[in-house]
């Protein structure tokens, strides 16, 4: 028998999208609905597991556009009004519902299984006219000096390499572009983990509380729970807190920390009592990060594949469906202008860093130890809706961000990222 040959091939589009999640769905659907060729090279098989499950509601004017809110009307993902805070010593806050500044059906969003989401949005973007490569692995971004010119990749024993005049780098986590050019940087002050499982038969409240986000401060303030609720009596319940209190000195069974942290958190305790445990237990770490810049000549990073904040405001699908959209925006504006420039690819910087630093802000106002919303609403409860907004991923505009003024004066925020590299901001 002679031994199997490593075969080689070649092809050329418009643009080529690394990743297949929410991000590279989005950005790859909106292309092909501009009339472009693209391919999206997605490493593994969907469905597959991905965390990452509660939406927030300005999602909705990203799926009116992809064409995917009939799909997710017709689903049985839970509908989300709202997120509630639960105290260190287990005092139920008061829920901040999405439709009390604006009552229509945009104020309401899903938790999705995320396996079944990201399956719907490739699916999607296939119906739109996008190719989608499953099981095809990106190795490097190939450049000509300063210029992405395309990708090399791997699928079983065949080596691709992709030639485009965009590349799009949403490999999520992996960061594969950044980590290549060297350009990934960790956030020193949002360093946690998280280890998360899934529970069938959990206590949840009743009528427009049955969907809602739960965010449950431990006892000591190490960490907090999420507690989301998803389709057949299903919850994901995971903590977050930093990897040297959760990893260090404590065994090497997360399972077995898991459920001691639960043991001590009686929010979480009471809602877990009688459920059972159906998946193994998950651990990730070390997610908050960026890369220092958005764009150069030939490529652009969307999603997690340019920075993930935090997420205890369930900001991460948001944001990529964000920046899949305006990357997409942004590409055929280059492509038909003729000038695939760092400069036009990354013209939504500036925008999108606004709108991230408001996030990134309000993320260090929960861990500030010295800091209460509760305590703060009472003597602010103008301020109410602008952490609403903030909430709900209205956070591209400059009035939501007045909050920060005040909030100012109680605790220190962080200042506005900088990227560096050939956008100036
Ligand atoms: C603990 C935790 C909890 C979270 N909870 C929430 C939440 O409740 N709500 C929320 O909105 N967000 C949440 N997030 C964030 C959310 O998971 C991400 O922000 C979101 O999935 C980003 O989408 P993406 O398309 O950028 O990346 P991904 O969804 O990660 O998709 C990237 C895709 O690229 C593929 N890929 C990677 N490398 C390659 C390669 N070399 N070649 C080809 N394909 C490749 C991967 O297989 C993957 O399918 C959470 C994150 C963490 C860490």
């Amino acid at each position: 028998m002679s031994p199997k040959r490593k075969t080689s091939k070649s092809a050329t589009y418009d643009c080529v999208v690394i990743g297949g999640g929410p991000a590279g769905a989005t950005a790859a659907t909106l292309l092909a609905d501009y009339g472009h060729r693209v391919v999206v090279l997605e490493r593994e098989r969907f469905p597959r597991h991905h965390i990452g499950e509660s939406l927030v509601p300005q999602s909705y004017w990203t799926f009116k556009r992809l064409g995917m809110l009939p799909k997710l009307k017709a689903s049985d993902f839970p509908l989300k009004q709202s997120v509630q805070f639960v105290s260190p010593s287990g005092r139920d806050g008061q829920p901040y519902y999405f439709t009390e500044r604006d009552p229509n059906e945009w104020s309401i969003t899903w938790q999705v299984c995320r396996d079944r989401f990201d399956r719907m949005m490739l699916e999607n973007a296939r119906e739109h006219g996008a190719e989608v490569r499953e099981g095809v692995s990106v190795k490097e971004v190939l450049f000509d000096d300063a210029r992405a010119v395309g990708v090399r990749a791997a699928s079983g024993d065949e080596t691709l390499t992709i030639h485009a005049k965009v590349v799009i780098d949403a490999s999520g986590a992996s960061t594969l572009l950044s980590r290549q050019l060297g350009i990934r940087r960790p956030d020193p002050g949002l360093k946690n983990a998280a280890i998360y499982a899934y529970y069938k038969g959990a206590y949840r409240d009743e009528g427009r509380n049955s969907g809602a986000t739960l965010v449950l401060h431990t006892p000591d303030r190490h960490g907090w729970f999420w507690s989301i609720p998803l389709p057949d009596d299903i919850t994901s319940v995971g903590v977050v807190a930093p990897p040297a209190y959760l990893f260090t000195g404590r065994g090497d069974d997360p399972l077995a920390t898991f459920e001691e942290e639960i043991a001590q958190c009686p929010g979480i305790r009471r809602r877990l009592e009688g459920a059972l445990r159906v998946s193994q237990a998950f651990v990730t770490s070390d997610f908050s990060y960026s890369a220092s810049q958005l764009a150069g000549d030939g490529w652009v990073l969307i999603g997690d594949a340019f920075g993930f904040l935090d997420p205890v405001y369930s900001a991460g699908v948001f944001l990529a469906l964000k920046t899949g959209e305006w990357a997409a925006d942004a590409v055929h504006e280059a492509m038909s202008a003729g000038e695939v420039t760092g400069a036009r690819l990354g013209a939504f910087a500036p925008g999108l860093l606004r709108g991230m630093h408001l996030i990134r802000q309000l993320i260090h106002a929960f861990y500030d130890p010295s800091f209460s919303f509760r305590e703060f609403h009472k003597l602010h409860p103008e301020y109410r809706d602008h952490i609403v907004r903030i909430l709900i991923g209205d956070v591209f505009n400059d009035e939501a961000g007045q909050v920060f003024d005040v909030m100012r004066q109680w605790i220190s925020l962080p200042e506005p990222v900088k990227l560096t590299g050939s956008i100036a901001q």
